[in-house]
C-alpha cells in the first residue's frame, strides 16, 4: 500500500508548542532550551510559523473600545426602512 505523506499539514499537531509558549516565545521569556525547542519545530512546522505573527495581534491586556456591530441584516432592514421615506 502507497501510503504517500503531505509535507504540509497546516493544522497542530501533538508536537506544537501552545499558543501561550509561542506568546512567550515572542516575548523572549522562555528559557534558552526551550527556545530551542520551540526554533527547531518552527522550522518545519507551517502552522506556528503562521500562528507567530498573530499572536503579535493577541494581547490580553488591551481590549478595544470600538462600538458594538450592528448584524448585517438589521442593518440592511433598518436602511430599507430609512430610504421608504
Ligand atoms: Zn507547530
Amino acid at each position: 500500500m502507497n501510503h504517500s505523506q503531505t509535507q504540509l499539514t497546516f493544522r497542530k499537531t501533538a508536537d506544537c508548542p501552545t499558543s501561550a509558549t509561542l506568546l512567550a516565545y515572542r516575548s523572549e521569556k522562555l528559557s534558552q532550551k526551550v527556545v530551542a525547542l520551540v526554533r527547531k519545530h518552527l522550522a518545519d512546522c507551517e502552522f506556528c510559523n503562521a500562528e507567530l505573527p498573530l499572536l503579535a495581534y493577541h494581547t490580553p491586556a488591551r481590549r478595544s473600545p470600538g462600538a458594538p456591530e450592528i448584524p448585517m441584516n438589521l442593518r440592511i432592514l433598518a436602511e430599507s426602512i430609512l430610504s421608504r421615506t
